[in-house]
C-alpha cells in the first residue's frame, strides 16, 4: 500500500525517495554545524546550497521546508557579515512563508531579517518588519535567545514558538525598534547583540 506523504513533497516521490533526501539533509546539516562552529562561512553557506539542491529532488520548491532552507542561509550571511545577500535570502524565506501561510515561521524569519536591518544601521526598517505581526499578535521576541523560541520549547509546542502581542512585549526606550518578552531577554540581547548597534544609530556612544 502506498504511504501518504505530506504536501510539500512533490507528486510521484515515493517514500523511500522523500526518507533518503531528508536523511541526506541532516548529514548535511550535521556537517554544517561543525563547519559554523569553525566560522567557517564560505563552507557552510556552500552546505546551504547543497542542502536546498537536495531538498528541491523531493520537496515543492514552494513548500515550508524550502523556506527554511532559505532563512537558514540568511542567517549564515548575516554572521560572515554579507548582509545584502543575507536580506535576499530571507526574503525569498518569508515570500514561500506568506504564500503557505505559515505564520509562525514567518514571525522568526521577519526577526532574522529585522536582525539584518539593524546591522545595516536602518532601525526604522528593523522596527517596520518587526510590527508587521501587530495585527496578528504574531511578534517574535528580538533576542535571539528567548526561550519561547527555542529549539526544546517548539519540540515540546508541535514545532511552533511563541509570538507576541505587542503589549505584551518591552521595548527599547532607546531605539523603540527591539521588543522583549522579558527582562532576562532584553539583558542578555544588550549584551551579546543590540547594545553596539543601538549607540550607534542613537549617537548615545
Ligand atoms: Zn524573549
Ligand atoms: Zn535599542
Amino acid at each position: 500500500m502506498a504511504q501518504l506523504l505530506h504536501p510539500d513533497f512533490k507528486a510521484g516521490i515515493t517514500h523511500a525517495e522523500a526518507t533518503a533526501a531528508d536523511k541526506k539533509t541532516h548529514d548535511l546539516l550535521m556537517e554544517q554545524q561543525d563547519a559554523l562552529k569553525a566560522e567557517s562561512w564560505d563552507y557552510a553557506i556552500a552546505l546551504s546550497i547543497q542542502m536546498r539542491e537536495n531538498q528541491l529532488r523531493v520537496y515543492k520548491p514552494g513548500s515550508s521546508p524550502i523556506g527554511g532552507t532559505w532563512n537558514a542561509l540568511g542567517s549564515i550571511y548575516k554572521q560572515a557579515g554579507r548582509l545584502q545577500e543575507a536580506e535576499d535570502a530571507v526574503e525569498k524565506g518569508l515570500a514561500i512563508y506568506a504564500a503557505v501561510c505559515d505564520y509562525n515561521e514567518m514571525s522568526m524569519a521577519r526577526e532574522t531579517l529585522a536582525a539584518i536591518k539593524e546591522a545595516q544601521g536602518q532601525f526604522d526598517e528593523a522596527r517596520k518588519v518587526r510590527l508587521e505581526g501587530k495585527d496578528r499578535k504574531e511578534i517574535s521576541c528580538t533576542s535571539d535567545t528567548c526561550p519561547w523560541t527555542s529549539v526544546p520549547f517548539r519540540m515540546e509546542n508541535g514545532g511552533l514558538s511563541k509570538m507576541f502581542a505587542l503589549e505584551e512585549l518591552k521595548q527599547c526606550a532607546a531605539c523603540k525598534a527591539a521588543f522583549y518578552c522579558s527582562k532576562r531577554c532584553q539583558k542578555h540581547d544588550w549584551k551579546t547583540r543590540h547594545k553596539p548597534l543601538c549607540q550607534k544609530h542613537t549617537g548615545a556612544v
